[in-house]
């Protein structure tokens, strides 16, 4: 039997953060946004886990941002589902 397995890139908006300030790169108050990039393992096309991810504070203006760790990032979250 043949198994079909490989990965997929994904990318998800978390929403707001509770972080207003000027942003250093293009110099708009901004809210910054919350991202969160990564890459699932697939079964038959299908998502089963997630492998890896990294997340991410980012002006909504620009686009500048860093990385940050997934629990530092929860506890800046409007809508934190933690
Ligand atoms: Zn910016």
């Amino acid at each position: 039997m043949l198994i079909v397995w490989g990965s997929k890139g994904f990318e998800k908006n978390l929403g707001d953060t509770i972080i207003q300030h000027e942003c250093g790169n293009c110099n708009n108050h901004v809210t910054m946004q919350g991202k969160e990039l990564g890459r699932k393992f697939t079964l038959f096309w299908i998502p089963i886990f997630t492998m890896s991810s990294s997340h991410y504070l980012l002006c909504p203006v620009c686009g500048a941002g860093k990385e940050l760790s997934k629990r530092m990032l929860a506890t800046y979250m409007v809508n934190s589902e933690d």
